[in-house]
């Protein structure tokens, strides 16, 4: 029987990516999505056409009942849980000065809550031997000006790692994060100038911008069996964007 995954976000950007590549290793996979239906369907879609088993779920991770109901529906769909990829995130930048606590409420409400609310759903029922996988970011080091909301809202998604890594004793399942540099999305292009993503694209060593499946790529590691060894890890997949 197939392993099944959930994928949160995974209408576009890397969670796309995840999502394709994770059929592609042989999951039945939950694409996730928040509101862009359209999407998330073009995704099941993209999996179904190279002979991969896909659902679309609509829940957004900042509510409980939505999130409950993920799980509730992935398991009336498929019998059990696997993999979940806590994936689903937003960037509003503002600075701290301007005090917009409607976009700070926001960002904490997606990234962190909802990154709790999944991690509850996912101890319960991930099957032994599972995988959960949650999203940080690799701007943690740099502190740019702006990114204060964000970058608290991951922080705290790196603090909640290792304790349920701890919890989870005893039942052969591993809890990582993912913190990627620079990405060629929505999220990361959006609102900026060409020499603003110019002069990013610049600061790894490697000197590109990331691309959707260089994460996927690292997803698809923990995922599977040579991931097993590797628990309460912060896995900074930037190029050298340190
Ligand atoms: P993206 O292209 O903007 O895609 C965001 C995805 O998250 C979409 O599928 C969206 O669904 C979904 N989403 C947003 N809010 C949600 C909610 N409340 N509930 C459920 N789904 C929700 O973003 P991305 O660049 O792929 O980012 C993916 C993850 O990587 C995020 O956690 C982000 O913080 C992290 N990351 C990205 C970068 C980068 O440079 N791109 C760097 C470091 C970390 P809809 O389509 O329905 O709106």
């Amino acid at each position: 029987m197939a392993k099944i995954a959930i994928v949160t976000g995974a209408s576009r950007g890397i969670g796309r990516s995840i999502a394709k590549r994770l059929a592609a290793d042989g999951f039945a996979v939950i694409v996730n999505y928040a509101g862009n239906s359209v999407a998330a369907e073009e995704t099941v879609g993209e999996i179904r056409k190279a002979d991969g088993e896909a659902l679309a779920i609509k829940a957004d991770v900042a509510n409980p009942a939505e999130v409950k109901q993920l799980f509730d529906k992935t398991i009336e769909a498929y019998g059990r849980v696997d993999v979940v990829v806590n994936n689903a995130g937003i960037m509003p930048l503002s600075p701290i000065a301007k005090g917009d606590i409607e976009a700070f409420d926001k960002v904490i409400a997606t990234n962190l809550r909802g990154t709790f609310l999944i991690f509850a759903q996912a101890a319960q029922h991930v099957a032994e031997g599972g995988r959960i996988i949650a999203f940080s970011s690799s701007v943690l080091a740099k502190s740019f000006p702006t990114y204060g909301p964000y970058i608290a809202s991951k922080a705290g998604v790196e603090g909640l790692v290792p304790v349920l890594a701890n919890e989870l004793r005893g039942r052969n399942i591993t809890v990582n994060a993912i913190a990627p540099g620079p990405t060629g999305t929505d999220l990361f292009l959006t609102g900026k100038t060409p020499e603003q993503i110019a002069q990013l694209s610049k600061l790894a060593p490697l000197e590109r911008l990331g691309q959707p499946e260089d994460i996927a790529n690292v997803v698809s590691f923990l995922a599977g069996p040579d991931g097993s060894w590797v628990n309460a890890q912060i896995l900074r997949a930037n190029g050298g964007f340190a």
